[in-house]
């Protein structure tokens, strides 16, 4: 029989062990168990500005035909362009200091459907919105910008709620103050009306609102990946996903985010952990449990470099033709090589994500 001393030895050893385990780079951390290498498959043209200019990424997926979807890329210099999945530039607007964009469709604007983008614009302060033709595949402006009376409009992203709302979030890059305007298309002009004000406390940029949960993640860049709601009465409630120095190895700063929607309410969360030069996955189920990590390393065979230091990112789980079957990760690059090079965005086919974390590519 163990006497009561060997019982308290032997409690002590396993919570020692425990408590190892949970620390950052512990010998069962998930800190010490290396990221998965996945490579992009394409790359865009570079940016024309120099510098750090390149900022974030949008997807929008073609009605019919998948092949024809486009990625809408800030150059936070200059204005906005638009891409083909071959990474080809279609169309540039330089319109001003845009920061971060986003896409939704289903905006009835003089009797047809028309795909809304949003921009927050940092020359003039606002919300940009444009409004994109799903024939010729081609922004126009839309409506007067939106003033935000922000200081620095910097984060942004939009919301289709399930009864048939659509809402724009944008942030203030000092204060860590964010706002949320309903968009409307009144007599086939597009408007704004500010319905809401939260603080998330500091600096905060990456966003992505769930189109079917009503979830609002906010990731705060120093400090954690937030879950609030969507709804714009649902307040300042929110609950921490991930913090930086956590067990998962979240490194600020924490950049953009997206969803890989699947179906009944599955899928996957993505977040740029920029400090570490990898992305955390989350469940977008129960508790957005943390499922693992990856790389972008360099594709030779392509002539594709690696990526580093990424700031905004861009997911659809839609099947966009051979190379991304299973959906589509755009992600922004800080260093595209080789050396001299503007910055660009590099394109990931979620199949090898899910490949290289062992989780479903498909429902
Ligand atoms: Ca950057
Ligand atoms: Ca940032
Ligand atoms: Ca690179
Ligand atoms: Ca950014
Ligand atoms: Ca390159």
């Amino acid at each position: 029989m163990p006497t009561q001393k060997m019982l308290s030895v032997l409690v002590l050893v396993i919570a020692g062990c425990a408590q190892r385990a949970g620390q950052p780079g512990g010998p069962h951390s998930p800190v010490a168990v290396p990221p998965h290498p996945v490579a992009p498959v394409a790359e865009t043209v570079p940016v024309e500005s120099a510098g750090d200019a390149a900022d974030d990424p949008a997807i929008w997926v073609h009605p019919e035909d998948p092949r024809l979807s486009l990625v809408i890329g800030t150059d936070k210099r200059r204005g906005l362009n638009v891409y083909d999945l071959d990474g080809q530039l279609l169309q540039t607007l330089p319109d001003g200091r845009m920061n971060n964009v986003d896409v939704r469709d289903g905006l009835t604007v003089n009797g047809r459907s028309m795909a809304l983008v949003a921009a927050t614009n940092r020359t003039d302060r606002t919300i940009a919105l444009y409004l994109l033709d799903p024939v010729t595949r081609r922004l126009a402006r839309a409506g007067d910008p939106v003033p935000t009376g922000f200081a620095e409009p910097y984060g942004l992203c939009l919301y289709a709620s399930r009864d048939g709302g659509l809402f724009v979030f944008a942030s203030d890059s000092g204060s860590g103050q964010f706002r949320q305007w309903r968009i409307r298309a009144d007599g086939g002009v597009v408007g704004a009306e500010r319905v809401r004000t939260f603080r998330v406390g500091s600096q905060a940029e990456g966003c992505v609102a769930d189109d079917e949960t009503g979830a609002l993640y906010v990731a705060e860049e120093d400090v954690a990946l937030w879950k609030y709601q969507a709804d714009p009465g649902a307040g300042n409630a929110r609950r921490a996903i991930d913090r930086v120095g956590g067990a998962s190895g979240l490194a600020a700063d924490l950049e953009g985010v997206s969803i890989w929607m699947g179906g009944d309410g599955g899928g996957y969360l993505v977040l740029s952990n920029q400090g570490a030069n990898r992305y955390a996955v989350y469940r977008r189920d129960g508790a957005n449990a943390y499922v693992g990590s990856f790389e972008l390393v360099e594709h030779a065979a392509a002539r594709i470099d690696g990526v580093s230091e990424t700031d905004g990112l861009a997911i659809t789980s839609r099947p966009l033709g051979a190379r991304y079957p299973h959906g589509l990760l755009v992600v922004q690059d800080g260093s595209n090589l080789p050396a001299g090079q503007n910055q660009n965005f590099k394109l990931v086919s979620w199949r090898d994500v899910a490949a290289a974390l062992g989780i479903p590519d498909q429902d």
